[in-house]
């Protein structure tokens, strides 16, 4: 996203939080809207079906480098989200964007900021980048 579009955007948060001003309710809201994120993923697999979670310990060599785990390692997901799933999880996504920006505005702070030093931070990090 672009500067500017992500300036517009948290202009457009700061003018919807009239009912949710308090710094408390921001954070609860991003926390509960977090929540529903995971849970928009969980009911994928367990009501849906569209996607499955195949699990088990990695098998990892001892000679393995840093560079290694992203070919070692995988998703652990089977599947591709049905359009009905893709869209609840993209909905709850946004709340939690919303949220996230509304907590941004409340402290003074700028969303495009965050995400270009979070940019700059993986980019230059890469594979040893583990937050
Ligand atoms: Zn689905």
């Amino acid at each position: 996203m672009k500067d500017l579009a992500c300036q517009q955007f948290q202009d457009t948060v700061a003018e919807f939080l009239i009912r949710h001003q308090s710094i408390l309710d921001i954070i609860s809201k991003s926390q509960e809207s977090n929540a529903r994120v995971n849970r928009a993923v969980v009911k994928a697999v367990t009501h849906c079906g569209c996607v499955k979670v195949r699990a088990e310990k990695s098998a990892i060599p001892p000679e393995a480098t840093l560079a290694d785990l992203k070919q070692l390692l995988d998703s652990h997901l089977d599947g591709e989200l049905c359009p009905n799933c893709r869209e609840i999880i993209e909905s709850e996504m946004g709340k939690s964007i919303f949220y996230l920006t509304a907590l941004c505005h409340s402290l003074g702070l700028s969303l495009a900021d965050v995400l270009q030093r979070e940019h700059e931070k993986v980019s230059t990090l890469r594979v040893f980048n583990f937050t």
